[in-house]
Protein backbone atom coordinates (compact mmCIF):
# COMPACT_ATOMS: atom_id res chain seq x y z
CA UNK A 1 0.00 0.00 0.00
CA UNK A 2 2.71 1.77 1.41
CA UNK A 3 4.92 1.65 -1.83
CA UNK A 4 1.93 2.24 -4.23
CA UNK A 5 1.18 5.76 -2.60
CA UNK A 6 5.11 6.27 -3.08
CA UNK A 7 4.91 5.47 -6.41
CA UNK A 8 2.20 7.75 -6.94
CA UNK A 9 3.70 10.23 -5.60
CA UNK A 10 6.79 10.37 -7.92
CA UNK A 11 4.97 9.46 -10.67
CA UNK A 12 6.45 11.25 -13.59
CA UNK A 13 3.63 13.69 -15.63
CA UNK A 14 2.09 12.62 -18.73
CA UNK A 15 3.21 14.10 -22.00
CA UNK A 16 1.25 12.76 -24.91
CA UNK A 17 2.12 14.45 -28.58
CA UNK A 18 -1.07 14.06 -31.00
CA UNK A 19 -0.50 13.22 -34.32
CA UNK A 20 -1.67 13.35 -37.49
CA UNK A 21 -2.80 15.16 -40.69
CA UNK A 22 -4.90 18.25 -40.70
CA UNK A 23 -8.15 17.11 -40.37
CA UNK A 24 -7.42 14.15 -38.24
CA UNK A 25 -8.78 15.79 -35.63
CA UNK A 26 -5.96 16.66 -33.28
CA UNK A 27 -8.01 19.46 -31.72
CA UNK A 28 -11.05 18.10 -30.61
CA UNK A 29 -9.08 14.89 -29.40
CA UNK A 30 -6.44 16.74 -27.47
CA UNK A 31 -9.06 19.15 -26.02
CA UNK A 32 -11.30 16.08 -24.60
CA UNK A 33 -7.42 14.09 -23.40
CA UNK A 34 -6.46 17.37 -21.54
CA UNK A 35 -9.29 17.49 -19.72
CA UNK A 36 -9.56 13.46 -18.89
CA UNK A 37 -5.87 13.26 -17.82
CA UNK A 38 -5.87 17.21 -16.28
CA UNK A 39 -2.97 18.15 -19.05
CA UNK A 40 -2.36 21.10 -20.50
CA UNK A 41 -3.60 21.17 -23.91
CA UNK A 42 -0.38 23.26 -25.95
CA UNK A 43 -1.61 23.87 -29.78
CA UNK A 44 0.91 25.77 -31.43
CA UNK A 45 -1.87 26.37 -34.65
CA UNK A 46 -4.04 28.23 -31.68
CA UNK A 47 -0.99 30.27 -30.19
CA UNK A 48 0.25 31.53 -33.63
CA UNK A 49 -3.53 32.42 -34.24
CA UNK A 50 -3.88 34.34 -31.11
CA UNK A 51 -0.05 36.21 -32.20
CA UNK A 52 -2.11 37.34 -35.28
CA UNK A 53 -5.01 38.47 -34.27
CA UNK A 54 -2.91 40.35 -31.90
CA UNK A 55 -0.97 41.96 -34.85
CA UNK A 56 2.26 41.60 -32.74
CA UNK A 57 5.60 40.83 -35.03
CA UNK A 58 5.51 37.13 -34.18
CA UNK A 59 2.02 37.16 -36.22
CA UNK A 60 2.94 39.02 -39.01
CA UNK A 61 5.32 36.99 -39.79
CA UNK A 62 3.27 33.66 -39.54
CA UNK A 63 0.69 35.27 -40.84
CA UNK A 64 1.29 34.84 -44.74
CA UNK A 65 2.91 31.69 -44.25
CA UNK A 66 -0.26 30.42 -42.20
CA UNK A 67 -2.48 31.63 -45.62
CA UNK A 68 -0.19 29.76 -48.06
CA UNK A 69 -0.21 26.52 -45.74
CA UNK A 70 3.03 26.76 -45.23
CA UNK A 71 4.86 25.72 -41.74
CA UNK A 72 6.20 28.45 -39.57
CA UNK A 73 9.80 28.61 -39.34
CA UNK A 74 11.05 26.44 -36.43
CA UNK A 75 12.85 28.87 -34.47
CA UNK A 76 9.52 30.71 -33.61
CA UNK A 77 7.70 27.59 -33.21
CA UNK A 78 10.19 25.83 -30.69
CA UNK A 79 10.70 29.43 -29.24
CA UNK A 80 6.95 29.46 -28.00
CA UNK A 81 6.80 26.21 -27.06
CA UNK A 82 9.53 26.34 -24.97
CA UNK A 83 7.94 29.49 -22.98
CA UNK A 84 4.67 27.70 -22.90
CA UNK A 85 6.42 24.46 -21.15
CA UNK A 86 8.92 26.64 -18.18
CA UNK A 87 5.15 28.39 -17.41
CA UNK A 88 4.16 25.24 -15.64
CA UNK A 89 5.98 23.29 -13.06
CA UNK A 90 7.43 19.21 -12.82
CA UNK A 91 4.23 18.09 -11.82
CA UNK A 92 2.36 19.30 -15.17
CA UNK A 93 1.96 17.80 -17.87
CA UNK A 94 0.49 18.53 -21.58
CA UNK A 95 -0.62 16.97 -24.53
CA UNK A 96 0.72 18.48 -28.19
CA UNK A 97 -1.42 19.41 -30.86
CA UNK A 98 0.14 20.57 -33.62
CA UNK A 99 3.62 20.06 -32.57
CA UNK A 100 6.14 18.77 -33.17
CA UNK A 101 6.12 19.68 -37.49
CA UNK A 102 9.28 18.65 -38.27
CA UNK A 103 12.28 16.56 -36.72
CA UNK A 104 13.87 19.36 -36.02
CA UNK A 105 10.98 20.35 -33.80
CA UNK A 106 10.60 16.65 -31.94
CA UNK A 107 14.17 16.65 -31.42
CA UNK A 108 13.95 20.03 -29.65
CA UNK A 109 10.89 19.12 -27.76
CA UNK A 110 12.73 16.20 -26.32
CA UNK A 111 15.62 18.29 -25.41
CA UNK A 112 12.78 20.80 -23.89
CA UNK A 113 11.40 18.65 -21.89
CA UNK A 114 14.53 16.60 -20.54
CA UNK A 115 15.78 20.27 -19.44
CA UNK A 116 12.52 20.14 -17.33
CA UNK A 117 12.76 17.07 -15.72
CA UNK A 118 9.92 15.56 -18.10
CA UNK A 119 9.86 13.06 -21.63
CA UNK A 120 7.30 12.31 -24.11
CA UNK A 121 5.18 9.36 -23.19
CA UNK A 122 3.43 8.62 -26.06
CA UNK A 123 2.87 9.52 -29.31
CA UNK A 124 -0.70 8.64 -30.91
CA UNK A 125 -1.17 8.63 -34.76
CA UNK A 126 -4.87 9.55 -36.29
CA UNK A 127 -4.86 7.58 -39.10
CA UNK A 128 -7.32 9.04 -41.53
CA UNK A 129 -8.44 8.57 -45.63
CA UNK A 130 -7.34 11.40 -47.53
CA UNK A 131 -10.82 12.23 -49.23
CA UNK A 132 -11.82 12.18 -45.49
CA UNK A 133 -9.69 14.85 -44.22
CA UNK A 134 -10.34 16.94 -47.52
CA UNK A 135 -14.06 16.54 -46.36
CA UNK A 136 -13.91 17.67 -43.04
CA UNK A 137 -11.82 20.36 -43.41
CA UNK A 138 -14.14 21.65 -46.32
CA UNK A 139 -17.21 21.12 -43.62
CA UNK A 140 -14.81 23.14 -40.57
CA UNK A 141 -14.69 26.21 -43.46
CA UNK A 142 -18.60 26.56 -43.01
CA UNK A 143 -18.05 26.06 -39.51
CA UNK A 144 -15.58 28.15 -37.73
CA UNK A 145 -14.69 30.19 -40.74
CA UNK A 146 -10.96 29.55 -40.98
CA UNK A 147 -9.00 30.85 -43.94
CA UNK A 148 -6.69 28.19 -43.85
CA UNK A 149 -9.38 25.38 -44.94
CA UNK A 150 -9.71 26.73 -48.34
CA UNK A 151 -9.00 23.67 -51.11
CA UNK A 152 -5.89 25.29 -52.25
CA UNK A 153 -4.61 25.99 -48.88
CA UNK A 154 -5.43 22.54 -47.73
CA UNK A 155 -3.66 20.56 -50.70
CA UNK A 156 -0.94 22.89 -49.51
CA UNK A 157 -0.89 21.94 -46.01
CA UNK A 158 -1.00 18.11 -46.90
CA UNK A 159 1.89 18.78 -49.14
CA UNK A 160 3.74 19.93 -46.04
CA UNK A 161 2.36 17.80 -43.71
CA UNK A 162 3.80 14.25 -46.12
CA UNK A 163 7.10 16.55 -46.85
CA UNK A 164 8.18 17.22 -43.80
CA UNK A 165 5.48 16.18 -40.87
CA UNK A 166 5.43 12.46 -41.26
CA UNK A 167 9.32 11.54 -41.09
CA UNK A 168 8.48 13.00 -37.66
CA UNK A 169 6.71 9.62 -36.68
CA UNK A 170 9.75 7.69 -37.94
CA UNK A 171 11.54 9.41 -35.38
CA UNK A 172 9.34 8.54 -32.37
CA UNK A 173 8.72 4.85 -34.18
CA UNK A 174 12.15 4.37 -33.36
CA UNK A 175 12.00 5.41 -29.72
CA UNK A 176 9.44 2.94 -29.78
CA UNK A 177 7.05 5.60 -28.66
CA UNK A 178 4.64 5.76 -31.66
CA UNK A 179 1.14 4.06 -31.46
CA UNK A 180 -1.69 4.43 -34.19
CA UNK A 181 -5.51 4.67 -33.71
CA UNK A 182 -8.22 4.62 -36.75
CA UNK A 183 -9.20 7.59 -36.70
CA UNK A 184 -12.29 7.79 -38.67
CA UNK A 185 -15.72 7.45 -37.17
CA UNK A 186 -17.70 8.94 -34.45
CA UNK A 187 -15.52 12.00 -31.92
CA UNK A 188 -16.60 9.87 -29.20
CA UNK A 189 -15.63 6.52 -30.53
CA UNK A 190 -12.45 7.85 -31.22
CA UNK A 191 -12.37 9.14 -27.64
CA UNK A 192 -12.31 6.25 -26.22
CA UNK A 193 -10.27 4.43 -28.68
CA UNK A 194 -7.62 7.28 -27.47
CA UNK A 195 -8.20 6.85 -23.57
CA UNK A 196 -8.48 2.57 -23.02
CA UNK A 197 -4.60 3.35 -25.65
CA UNK A 198 -3.29 5.90 -23.07
CA UNK A 199 -4.62 4.55 -19.93
CA UNK A 200 -3.16 1.12 -20.86
CA UNK A 201 0.10 2.74 -21.46
CA UNK A 202 0.20 4.45 -18.22
CA UNK A 203 -0.90 1.22 -16.05
CA UNK A 204 2.06 -0.36 -17.99
P1 LIG B 1 -3.03 23.94 -37.02
O1 LIG B 1 -4.07 24.75 -36.28
O2 LIG B 1 -2.26 23.03 -36.12
O3 LIG B 1 -3.62 23.23 -38.22
O4 LIG B 1 -1.96 24.98 -37.59
C1 LIG B 1 -2.33 26.00 -38.49
C2 LIG B 1 -1.10 26.55 -39.18
O5 LIG B 1 -0.20 27.10 -38.20
C3 LIG B 1 -0.27 25.52 -39.94
O6 LIG B 1 -0.75 25.28 -41.24
C4 LIG B 1 1.10 26.20 -39.94
O7 LIG B 1 1.15 27.26 -40.88
C5 LIG B 1 1.15 26.84 -38.55
N1 LIG B 1 1.71 25.91 -37.54
C6 LIG B 1 1.05 25.35 -36.48
N2 LIG B 1 1.87 24.56 -35.77
C7 LIG B 1 3.07 24.59 -36.39
C8 LIG B 1 4.32 23.94 -36.16
N3 LIG B 1 4.49 23.09 -35.13
N4 LIG B 1 5.35 24.20 -37.02
C9 LIG B 1 5.20 25.06 -38.05
N5 LIG B 1 4.04 25.68 -38.34
C10 LIG B 1 2.97 25.46 -37.52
Amino acid sequence: MCSKILLYIIKMPQNIVLFGPPGSGKGTQATRIAQRYSLVHLSTGDILRKEVANQTELGKVAFALMQEGKLVPDEIVIGMVGNKIAEYDARQGFVFDGFPRTVLQAKALDELLSQAGKSITCVISLEVAKEELIHRLLLRKGIEGREDDNQQTIENRLEEYHQKTLPVSEYYKSQNKLYTIDGNGEIETISERISNLIDKIISN
